[in-house]
């Protein structure tokens, strides 16, 4: 496996590999892998003939307040995983390459971006989609492959790539969780033993509002949201940010249960650690 961490050599191995005529598949993410990040590689690897890790910890979506100077980083760790998965390349580029002094251009997508994550943290989906407009002219992916843990970010990304006519297939794919059920999350790295309950509740909240549907599928937005969200508060480490649920094209609220309906939540543990998880309420 290549390691690269410049746009211009990132750019002309992708453009040799184009004119050969290799598919190249493109997984972005800022580290620390864990088994989310390597299953997202393992389905590029079964579609591409050249696979595209990009890794870098991106500034423009984080916050003042965010944990953009904690966030775990270990390049050596993160290049032995991604080389035992059969990566081609990993682009690791510095934070003055990707964004110079003089850098002045912000890709913005209205609408999606406004509830949910982007209303609590704002400027975030900004900084993900100027990030990963960037990640694909440099690497000129035919397909990128992101998870469905970062509900709204995906539905975010399609929506810019049919906007710009970004020539990439967008390929979403499922959460991959503990044992415990816990959706798998290089934040979780922050989690202490006394917080693991608090951190469960979030997919124990999930399974909860699935089991009423379940039994009740007549049961409104609202009870569904109550029942999770007095569920999620009996863990006094829990600050409730958003829990929601949506359709999951649109992502507007939805007014009752359907198969379209997807639960979507996102809580601090103990003020310090935000973690995310979502899930559709009806099996198909
Ligand atoms: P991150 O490094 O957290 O920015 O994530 C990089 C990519 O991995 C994003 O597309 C995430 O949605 C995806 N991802 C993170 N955690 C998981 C997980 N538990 N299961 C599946 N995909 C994940």
């Amino acid at each position: 496996m290549k390691v690269v961490t410049t746009p211009a050599e990132i750019q002309m191995l992708a453009g040799q590999y184009r004119s050969k005529g290799l598919i190249i598949g493109l997984v972005p993410t800022m580290g620390w892998f864990h088994e989310g990040h390597l299953s997202l590689m393992r389905e590029a690897r079964k579609k591409a003939d050249k696979v595209i890790v990009s890794l870098f910890v991106n500034p423009m979506q984080f916050g003042p307040a965010e944990d953009l100077d904690s966030y775990p980083y270990d390049l050596d760790r993160d290049c032995k995983l991604a080389e035992e998965i059969g990566v081609d390349l990993l682009y690791a580029p510095a934070k003055g390459v990707m964004y110079p002094q003089k850098f002045a251009t912000t890709v913005h997508v209205e609408g999606l971006t406004s509830g949910l994550c982007g209303e609590s943290r704002p400027g975030h989906f900004d900084g993900v989609t100027t990030v990963v407009a960037k990640l694909f002219n440099q690497t000129l992916p035919h397909f990128a492959v992101f998870g469905e843990k970062d509900f709204q970010q995906l539905a975010v990304i399609r929506q810019m790539v049919a906007d710009l006519d970004f020539p990439i297939e967008i390929i979403g794919h499922p959460i991959v969780r503990e044992d415990s059920g816990l959706a798998m999350s290089s934040r979780n790295t922050y989690l202490k033993d006394n917080e693991m309950a608090a951190a469960h509740s979030l997919s124990k909240g999930i399974e909860l509002a699935k089991t009423l549907v379940k039994n009740n599928r007549g049961i409104s937005v609202q009870q569904l949201i109550e029942r999770v969200s007095e569920d999620v508060t009996s863990h006094r480490k829990c600050d409730i940010d958003y829990i929601e649920i949506v359709d999951k094209n649109t992502l507007d609220p939805c007014k009752q249960v359907s198969v379209d309906s997807v639960l979507v939540m996102a809580v601090k543990i103990n003020g310090r650690i935000r973690l995310i998880d979502n899930s559709i309420l009806i099996a198909c």
